[in-house]
């Protein structure tokens, strides 16, 4: 027999290989096979097909082994991944290498040496086994077990033990790690003691293998390989009853059940605090309750760390949580475990969860579902998590919730147009009240030589308040690091990466310039370069600056700040959330991070360092991400009954339409004009967008091809072809980037456009030798 399969490469079709006959009477479509690629690598590539025939006309290799006696990947995901493949216009080795987790597709490298496969990680435990002690006649053994036992006698057990020391009497740290094996145990106090984890023994008596290999030899004690998980889902959780719902909320349940009767996917429009978590885990459990799986997505794992401890402590062992902090044996061993028999039924996960095996999904909830962080930006495929949960939802019959408090407009106009259901909750739990925004002007500020640092005379005023209220208050700025840019005050010289197209940043504490897209670091120049000033200013205002200035300006503040700087990992990320919950600091300073889904019941006034670097960026859709992510700080304001938030927004021109929409939370408002204006230039959701992008090692060469490239496109597409252009940072990493957008009408078919697309792409890359050096990809639905 022939089998197809899917290999980690990126390339768009499968490579057949052939099966000896004992191979063929045991292969599966989704197993693993192991197979030679080129004359130096191994894969291991997934079965999509099986062949009685050879192919034609090709030099077909054997495959070298079957690591699985069943499937890795269910029939229906190898669907999902063609589905993928086809409309992203990605190869299909691209989506198996970010689907299946690096463990369990081990390849080799030039040595042709292959990477062990994914492993069961086994721990050794040691217990007493005084029994076989050579003093105990078997007969006294035997009486033991059939009569009074003699074990759970303490006086037996003790002339045991003594028995034992006895033996031990000429090594006293041989007697040490007895004694203490048998604490551990709990021997004298249990009716069955426990088998003690090796490292934890010698931990506890200082002692080494060799002095437990003593032990083991006079038959005291012996050990056991036990299979332990990675996910720490041994540990005991006490559950909690599931909260009841308020009236308003069981109405909204009742509309998204009765939604879901009509529409696949519906809409839950709640205002931020306003039970949305409550009501997905009365969902969750009446699907769980019925047999289903469910998917919750978050957008990032980091962000919700309260919210898993809520549903952890309802759900328990029923959920298991997915991200990108987990360790490659970690997700290994989620996907093995859900492709067995087991108790896991809720998935709580950020976008590359879609891809894991679920058995049978009933409800997809995507939280937050507005957020750009569910789009994969880089490398391919670069896919939508929230748009593929859909597609993943309609294959299992099952159904998706969207919810946010400020849905995408995409989102929105689905809803408004009847495509999806639409169900709102407008006030708060518990009556709180949405908080109170007021905008505050820094050009008056600054004209009147007002400001403080970065801070307008309002909201300093309004933070001296908060703090010397015993309050809490939360700052949000869009950039890290200490400035946004250092210039030179006499000649304007700025530093640059010298491989990206931006403007370093300079970062205090560890008193370097770095670029925020690759990494690049570099030290402070004492002197201008250009003109030799020993002098550099600072602009604009990073949250290291902020903290600064807090410090020096209000002594009763005390300050932590949340960016991806301070927060390198999870654990660490948790130690901010901790210190501030629990009031340890009072003003929480950070980016886009502290925007998300955190709920802290001492927040009284939330402070918007600039609205402008939200507003005037160059994107069709940047009025629409200042309101949600204003919207979404300002909900982080006033959480709990009996208190009105207070929110205020720095801006340089306060009579903006979208800010004023912001002041009156008045999302519709926004999105009504935001979709005029999208209607009236042809943007989504109007239009599908395709980019297609041309990154190159030579500036003019790069352009110069995105021009060929773009005017062939224009034969077939006329004026839908926009571009090329080189976009905002044209430089990353030492490579041109040149982008050709294509703006396509939902009437045509999208099928016929990507056909279009790929034949074009065929022709060119035959026939024009020069694309050949340059990189080359689709971006479907870019953001
Ligand atoms: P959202 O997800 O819409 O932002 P949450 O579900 O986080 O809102 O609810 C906000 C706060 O109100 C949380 O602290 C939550 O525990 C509480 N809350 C909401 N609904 C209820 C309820 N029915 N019973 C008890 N507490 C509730
Ligand atoms: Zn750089
Ligand atoms: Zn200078």
């Amino acid at each position: 027999m022939f089998a197809s399969c899917i290999l980690p490469v990126p390339l768009a079709q499968t490579f057949t290989y052939r099966l000896t006959d004992e191979q063929s009477g045991k292969a599966k479509v989704g197993m693993r096979a192991i197979v030679p690629f080129g004359k130096q690598h191994r894969y291991t590539g997934i079965i999509v097909r099986l062949d009685k025939e050879a192919p034609v006309g090709m030099d077909v290799k054997d495959i070298e082994a079957l690591p699985d006696a069943e499937p890795m990947v269910r029939g229906e995901q190898l669907e999902i991944w063609r589905w993928i493949s086809d409309y992203y216009l990605c190869a299909i080795g691209d989506v198996m290498k970010a689907a299946l987790p690096a463990e369990l597709k081990p390849e080799s490298g030039r040595s042709g040496v292959i990477r062990e496969d994914f492993k069961e990680r086994t721990a050794t435990f040691v217990e007493v086994a005084l029994p076989g002690l050579g003093e105990i006649s078997e007969d006294l053994e035997k009486t033991n077990k059939a009569g009074e036992s003699a074990e759970k006698n303490p006086e037996k057990k003790e002339s045991k033990i003594a028995r034992g020391l006895e033996r031990l009497k000429r090594s006293r740290r041989q007697q040490e790690l007895f004694m203490k094996l048998l604490d551990m145990s709990g021997y004298l106090q249990r009716d069955e003691p426990v088998a003690v984890p090796k490292e934890e023994l010698l931990k506890a008596t200082g002692c080494d293998g060799a002095i437990l290999k003593e032990l083991i030899k006079k038959g005291l004690c012996r050990t056991q390989e036990v299979a332990v998980s990675r996910l720490g889902d041994t540990l005991e959780i006490e559950t909690e009853p599931i909260h009841a719902l308020t009236e308003m909320q069981r109405v909204a349940f009742r509309e998204i059940c009765s939604s879901f009767q009509t529409h696949a996917v519906t809409l839950l429009h709640g205002v931020t605090s306003s039970g949305k978590t409550e009501i997905y885990m009365h969902l969750i459990q009446e699907v769980l309750t019925a047999g289903s799986q469910v998917l919750m997505m978050v957008p990032e794992i980091a962000l919700t760390t309260q919210l898993c401890a809520r549903l952890r402590k309802v759900f328990g062992h029923r959920m298991l949580v997915y991200h990108s902090k987990l360790s490659n044996s970690e997700r290994a061993e989620i996907w093995t475990k859900m492709l067995g028999d087991n108790e896991i039924d809720l998935i709580v996960g950020v976008r590359s969860s879609v891809f894991l095996p679920f058995r049978k999904l009933g409800l997809i909830i995507v939280d937050e579902e507005h957020e750009p962080s569910y789009k994969q930006q880089d490398p391919a495929p670069r896919y939508n998590g929230r748009d593929l949960a859909m597609v993943i939802a309609q294959r299992h019959g099952a159904k998706t919730l969207l919810g946010s408090a400020t849905p995408s407009l995409e989102t929105y106009h689905q809803a408004r147009t009847g495509k999806y259901g639409y169900v709102a909750l407008t006030e708060r739990y518990s009556g709180v009240l949405l908080p109170k925004i007021t905008l505050a002007s820094t050009s008056e500020a600054y004209r009147n030589g007002a400001m403080v640092g970065p801070f307008t005379p309002q909201l300093f005023k309004s933070l001296g308040n908060t703090l010397m209220a015993g309050r809490q208050a939360i700052l949000f700025q869009n950039r890290r690091g200490f400035a946004q840019m250092t210039e030179c005050p006499s000649c304007g010289w700025t530093p640059r990466c010298p491989r990206c197209d931006v403007t370093l940043t300079y970062h205090k504490r560890s008193h370097a310039l770095r670029c925020h897209y690759c990494g690049y670091q570099q030290a402070l120049p004492q002197n201008c370069p250009a003109c030799g000033n020993p002098t550099f200013a600072q602009q604009g205002f990073g949250t290291e600056r902020i903290e600064e200035t807090i410090q020096r300006a209000m002594p009763q503040a005390k300050p932590i700040r949340m960016d991806t700087d301070t927060v390198a990992s999870k654990a660490s990320y948790e130690r901010i959330i901790e210190q501030f919950d629990s009031r340890r600091s009072n003003i929480l300073i950070g980016t886009q991070m502290v925007s998300k889904g955190l709920d802290f019941g001492g927040v009284d006034t939330v402070g918007i360092i600039s609205a402008d670097s939200l507003i005037n960026f160059p994107d069709f859709r940047s009025h629409e991400r200042a309101f949600q992510l204003m919207e979404q700080v300002a909900g982080r304001a006033g959480r709990r009954a009996g208190q009105q938030g207070e929110v205020i927004i720095q801006c340089s021109n306060p009579r903006l339409a979208i800010l004023r929409h912001v002041v009156a939370h008045d999302f519709k408002a926004m999105a009504e004009e935001q979709l005029l204006d999208r209607k009236k230039y042809g943007y989504p959701p109007f239009t599908r967008l395709i980019m297609i992008c041309l990154k190159g090692r030579y500036d003019e060469q790069t352009r110069a091809l995105a021009v060929r490239y773009a005017a062939v496109l224009r034969a077939s597409f006329g004026d839908r072809v926009l571009g090329p252009e080189a976009p905002g940072v044209s430089r990353v990493k030492g490579m041109f980037i040149q982008q050709i957008l294509l703006k396509i009408e939902r009437e045509l078919s999208p099928a016929s456009v990507r056909n279009c697309l790929k034949t074009i792409q065929q022709q060119i890359m035959r026939g024009d030798h020069d694309f050949s050096r340059i990189v080359f990809y689709y971006d479907v639905d870019p953001m």
